[in-house]
């Protein structure tokens, strides 16, 4: 069976980075976790894709997050993503009604709406790295684009899609990101143009089957390329039970004691993931005795 992955490449003139993604089963975790509906899996699924994508750029042990804050019914969309290929995220709203825009395709923009995407990169120095620039059009691609040329002056080229089957999973779903590197010439730059005027949707190539390598291939006809790196791609979160638990034991004695007298145990949902963690009185005693 396929897997997700992710690879990063170069031309041989050097004058050009390509990445490219197939995240169908990541997301569909993620929609599974969360229990988005379809234009609110297809913003979560294209924010967990544009994440590993920058998080790929960075160097061994660093870390993004990205954060989109939209005006819009979605909320907040946060992903945390890293350069061995884990992500998570969560959207504000995950059980958002359809919404579909004039061209009859899920309105992630409307979903959106007006605002700013930031991303904060820990390059595991003092202070972490971060960019922010304002929505151009709230589907993200575009505004991921923007931001590479904007906050990092990279001419960019980002596309996403997340294609969103009947019964709610994910049919497909993958993302590009291609750079223009200093040396590249007009030559280039105009025949890279052309390529990527005809790949219009990332989603049907990865639906057909198409893999990262092969959606390179489109993207980068007519130049020499060469893979550098290779990368599972996978929805994984960092949270764990004991993490979870110096979390309740912060609320403090009186809320504790109040939530286990109403509830009968205290009950924390991971943000990121949707899992549940349940804490007995039993359990929250012995928290609490470890902290002391
Ligand atoms: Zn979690």
């Amino acid at each position: 069976m396929e897997k997700d992955y992710l690879i990063r490449a170069i031309t041989t003139n050097k004058e050009i980075r390509a990445l490219a993604i197939r995240s169908t089963d990541l997301v569909n975790k993620a929609q599974k976790s969360h229990q988005t509906t379809p234009v609110a899996t297809a913003a979560l699924g294209r924010a967990l894709t544009g994440g590993l994508l920058v998080a790929n750029l960075l160097k061994s042990g660093s870390e993004i997050s990205l954060t989109i804050s939209g005006d819009g019914p979605l909320g907040r969309v946060v992903v945390n993503a890293n350069y061995k290929g884990e992500v998570r995220g969560y959207v504000g709203n995950p059980n958002l009604d359809f919404m579909v825009n004039d061209a009859g395709k899920l309105d992630v923009g409307g979903a959106i709406g007006n605002g700013s995407l930031t991303i904060k990169k820990n390059l595991g120095l003092k202070e972490p790295y971060q960019g922010s620039i304002p929505l151009i059009s709230g589907e993200i691609g575009d505004d991921l684009t923007y931001y590479f040329t904007k906050s990092e002056q990279t001419p960019s080229a980002v596309g996403l899609g997340v294609l969103v089957d009947k019964d709610l999973s994910v049919k497909a779903s993958g993302g590009f990101l291609i750079q223009l590197l200093p040396d590249a010439s007009e030559e280039t730059i105009s025949k890279l143009e052309e390529n990527l005027s005809q790949v219009n949707s990332i989603s049907s190539l990865i639906e057909d089957g198409v893999s990262p390598e092969g959606i390179l291939e489109k993207l980068l006809e007519g130049f020499d390329f060469r893979v550098l790196a290779k990368a599972d791609a996978q929805f994984k979160c960092k949270c764990d039970r004991n993490r979870v638990g110096a979390l309740a034991a912060s609320l403090g004695e009186d809320e504790l004691k109040d939530i286990l007298e109403k509830e009968g145990q205290v009950e924390i949902r991971c943000h990121f993931c949707g899992e549940y963690y349940r804490f007995s009185k039993e359990d929250m005693d012995a928290i609490l005795s470890n902290k002391a």
